[in-house]
């Protein structure tokens, strides 16, 4: 009988997005599913050690909300596979002493958001090249100083109180002057 009565007992509808914090040092699997919709998982994090997402619950009722949001989230993960693309290939073209080119991919990248710590990673995988060559430091620098006053202009920074935006601002500036002298 319990069973028969379980059969008709329906379970009350629910849906599942899968969230990733995306940025620099989120995996490509996590990226891949971030905004992902589904009424039963089959991807459940942690999908690996250190994994940050978590599946949000919500109710048929807001599914539409949550599709559109699903979209935005999907467009975001994608951006940021494409920065890491850019990014790397602007690295790449240092060796090749094609400045212009990098430095132009380096912008690209920089339209979709700009890290300090990719930056620090660059000056030292890149050590030996930047220390023989003042003109790329100082081209380099200038760039640079460029891209991170503008990354605060991103929407995701205008729930920001600006004095702490202007902290970060004036801490970045410096040390990309720093690594770059
Ligand atoms: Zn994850």
């Amino acid at each position: 009988m319990a069973v028969v009565m379980a059969l008709f007992q329906r379970k009350p509808e629910k849906y599942f997005q899968f969230y990733a914090q995306v940025h620099f040092l989120t995996c490509e699997v996590c990226l891949i599913h971030h905004g992902e919709i589904s009424r039963d998982p089959q991807h459940k994090p942690p999908l690996h050690p250190d994994c940050r997402c978590h599946l949000l619950e919500f109710p048929p009722t807001e599914l539409e909300h949550y599709r559109e949001q699903s979209e935005r989230m999907r467009l975001r993960a994608q951006q940021e596979l494409l920065r890491r693309k850019l990014w790397s290939r602007a690295a790449d073209r240092l060796n090749g002493a094609n400045y212009a080119q990098a430095e132009e991919l380096f912008r690209q990248a920089a339209q979709v958001e700009f890290y300090l710590e990719e930056v620090e990673q660059l000056c030292q995988e890149k050590r030996d090249l930047l220390a023989s060559n003042p003109e790329l430091r100082a081209r380099l620098q200038k760039l640079f100083i460029k891209c991170y006053r503008v990354k605060f202009s991103l929407d995701k920074y205008r729930p920001i109180p600006s004095r702490t935006i202007l902290l970060w601002e004036t801490q970045g500036l410096e040390r990309i002057k720093e690594l770059l002298l």
